[in-house]
């Protein structure tokens, strides 16, 4: 969460703290009014969509906050007042945009052969942990993970085709063109990375 802008002020009868954020990609702002009146308040999250312009994500009922909140003077706060509601509500939309970290569902074959990749490099009963720096730099190199499974129950999984590989835009069915290869990515040469 990166902060772009950050706005407060007390201006008669109402106080208003905003803040705009960078989150999971998206350009994100909440606002929040605080008037002498209930009906008059509010807190909202929105975010940019395509058209550039405002979408709201979130709207926190005034009955969630507003009591707990001191009414309108001039020199008011408004930052110090508002911006632990700013932090939740931002924290609930940075939780709504996040990226799934689970988006493709695996097959229970895809699964066995899993298992079965892990039985031929570490035995029948393999166990190996996978941190996360090597998940980095798996990623960063190499061809994307292709998961095919063939019509005969062999399931082939490679790093090994770049994206216009025949092999790959065949799901597997088509064999590579031999002369496949793919850029290594050096930005992430680390350790690992030799
Ligand atoms: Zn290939």
């Amino acid at each position: 969460m990166i902060t772009r802008d950050e706005t407060a002020e007390a201006i008669g009868n109402r106080y208003r703290y905003t803040r705009i954020i960078d989150t999971a990609g998206h350009v994100v702002r909440v606002r929040i009014e605080r008037h002498f009146y209930d009906s008059y308040s509010f807190a909202h999250v929105e975010v940019i969509n395509d058209v550039k312009s405002w979408t709201l994500l979130l709207d926190e009922p005034t009955r969630d906050w507003w009591d707990a909140s001191p009414p309108p003077r001039k020199d008011i706060d408004a930052a110090a007042v508002l911006a632990p509601l700013a932090d939740r509500l931002l924290r609930r939309a940075a939780a709504i945009l996040a990226p799934p970290t689970t988006t493709t569902a695996v097959s229970p074959r895809v699964l066995d052969a899993v298992a079965a990749l892990l039985s031929t490099v570490y035995g029948f009963d393999g166990e190996r942990r996978v941190d996360p720096d090597e998940i980095t730099w798996a990623t960063a190199h190499g061809g994307g993970l292709r998961v095919f499974e063939h019509a005969d129950g062999a399931v082939t999984f490679t790093k090994a085709h770049r994206d216009d590989c025949p092999f790959v835009t065949s799901t597997g069915t088509r064999a590579c063109d031999d002369e496949c290869y793919y850029v290594v990515p050096t930005r992430l040469d680390g350790p690992l990375g030799s």
